[in-house]
């Protein structure tokens, strides 16, 4: 699908991630065109299976997984480890916050070590560190 999602999607989407950001804090990417093709990812799969389904990940079967709901923004590893492997929400050098992932974590071996700016903020879903190192696609 190469048609570009429609003003209202990409607007509500656009509208969550800047009150997200807020919310968990972290920043949307300090280059904005890497925070409009993720947008643009998150509207397109409303449009295509109703729900803003994570853009950086292959699923065999988007309805199925939009059901299962781990991947659907702001997802389980966001809301866990306060990891966005899609850069939308980063800190303000625009990396993404590895420090709470575990350390055979993918995104501890690509960025290294990055803190957390605000660990007052985010990580609605804390208790569940541990459970799974990864939840899968
Ligand atoms: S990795 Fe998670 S938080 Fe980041 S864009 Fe994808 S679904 Fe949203």
């Amino acid at each position: 699908m190469d048609d570009k999602p429609s003003a209202k999607h990409l607007e509500r989407m656009w509208k969550y991630a800047e009150k997200f950001a807020e919310k968990s804090g972290t920043y949307l990417h300090p280059n904005r065109k890497v925070t409009e093709v993720v947008i643009e990812g998150l509207a397109r799969h409303i449009e295509e299976v109703g729900k803003p389904l994570c853009p950086c990940n292959f699923y065999p079967d988007k309805q199925a997984e939009a059901k299962l709901r781990r991947w659907i923004c702001a997802c389980d590893e966001m809301q866990i480890y306060k990891y966005c492997h899609c850069l939308l929400f980063v800190t303000p050098e625009g990396l993404p916050i590895t420090e709470y992932l575990p350390e055979d974590h993918e995104g501890r071996q690509i960025y290294g070590l990055v803190k957390d700016p605000h660990p007052d903020k985010g990580r609605a879903l804390r208790h569940r560190a541990g459970e799974a190192a990864k939840p899968q696609p």
